[in-house]
């Protein structure tokens, strides 16, 4: 008997990629790998993203970009870091093609010396491919508007001297009020127009992520970045995955190990294997259900190594398969409707599946 399994289809990821990259046309769609692709497995969606015509991976910190380089990623797709240990050194980024965020002057220099080092040692073609970075008021990183015209002079001189090419200018958005994310394009535009008078030609411009981005075409301008979407998980209140022509790709699914009478309970329960060890938020309990041929039991208890769901009716026996959270088709709930009733995001529910509970990977999921 299989224990807990988190389900990936990459049929379901696939259509999602298709969808979302039609919807932003003519912007391109840079798939965010971030988090493990929120538990979904980095690797899987990259594959399937690059097969799906995706030409920008989005990977947070450098060792997952570095690591979807040793994978395989081969370097026409561009990979993009930017989240840094202080004093980040960048020579293995630089020699792996990694795309690299930029968002001040000591940062800059870094990447210079380190495409000079690797030019030194024989790495002719060593050329530092740069993102520059715009605050534009949610403070998560990126050049003030006071640092911006001297980071961009001196990215547009590393230009000059070959080292390096600005394909990007970019900022983070909140995504939580129409007039703050208005205000954030003003700014960024603004930004954008300094870059170019500097003589950064080459730029291309990203600002928004999976909730602006389906919402306001307007803030597409070359391409959208998006985690949550792909993996059918909205971010918009009271929204399903199908009213925005999503699906959910992690089906969690658990076997049902035990039932007994629970007199504390007057009646009787299952016992289903998965517990808080595994991930499962232990809030869980009391808000939403497991679901066994088209039948909800509610989670009642979230143990360590198990979750007691409610079976008044006794309809549960040892050995059937209970889902967690799917794509509804069989009546199950979603991870959204997950995170709606126990009050986070369905991807953070999703993120917290520790890396060691299998991820079976398959066209669909077949429940
Ligand atoms: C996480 C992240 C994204 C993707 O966010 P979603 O809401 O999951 O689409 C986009 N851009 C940046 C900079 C991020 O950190």
């Amino acid at each position: 008997m299989p224990g807990l399994r988190a389900h990936i289809s990459t049929g379901a990821l696939g259509r999602n990629i298709d969808h979302l990259r039609a919807t932003v046309s003519p912007a391109r769609l840079m798939v965010v790998v971030k988090a493990d692709a929120y538990g979904h497995g980095a690797l899987t969606v990259a594959r399937v993203a690059q097969q799906h015509g995706i030409t920008d991976l989005g990977a947070l910190d450098l060792a997952t970009a570095l690591r979807l380089r040793a994978a395989g990623v081969p370097p026409e797709v561009r990979v993009l870091a930017w989240l840094y240990a202080p004093e980040q050194q960048f020579d293995e980024a630089i020699a792996a093609r990694i795309d690299l965020g930029i968002s001040r002057l000591s940062e800059l220099e870094r990447a210079l010396d380190a495409t000079r080092r690797r030019r030194a040692a024989g790495d002719h073609d060593a050329v530092a491919h740069l993102h520059l970075k715009l605050d534009t008021g949610l403070r998560r990183n990126g050049a003030t508007a006071e640092e911006w015209p001297a980071l961009v002079d001196a990215v547009a001189r590393a230009e000059a001297d070959g080292l390096a090419v600005a394909r990007g200018v970019w900022t983070h958005i909140a995504e939580a009020s129409e007039d703050d994310d208005t205000e954030a394009l003003r700014r960024f535009e603004r930004g954008v127009e300094l870059a170019r008078a500097a003589g950064l030609t080459r730029i291309e411009r990203h600002l928004a992520a999976s909730s602006a981005g389906l919402r306001r075409a307007d803030v597409r301008l070359d391409m959208v970045r998006m985690g949550g979407h792909c993996w059918g998980i909205p971010s918009f209140d009271g929204v399903t995955p199908r009213d925005i022509g999503l699906e959910p790709v992690m089906t969690l699914t658990a076997p049902v190990v035990g039932v007994r009478s629970d007199d504390a309970r007057a009646g009787r329960v299952g016992i289903v294997q998965a517990g808080y060890g595994d991930g499962i938020p232990r809030l869980a309990a009391g808000l939403v259900s497991v679901t066994v041929d088209g039948v909800r039991f509610p989670i009642v208890d979230v143990d360590r190594d198990e979750l007691t769901v409610a079976d008044p009716d006794a309809l549960l026996t040892v050995g059937q398969t209970a889902t967690l959270f799917g794509t509804g088709a069989h009546g199950e709930q979603t991870v959204r409707e997950w995170g709606d009733a126990i009050g986070t995001l369905g991807d953070e529910i999703t993120a917290r599946i520790l890396p060691r509970v299998p991820r079976a990977v398959g066209d669909e999921f077949v429940g």
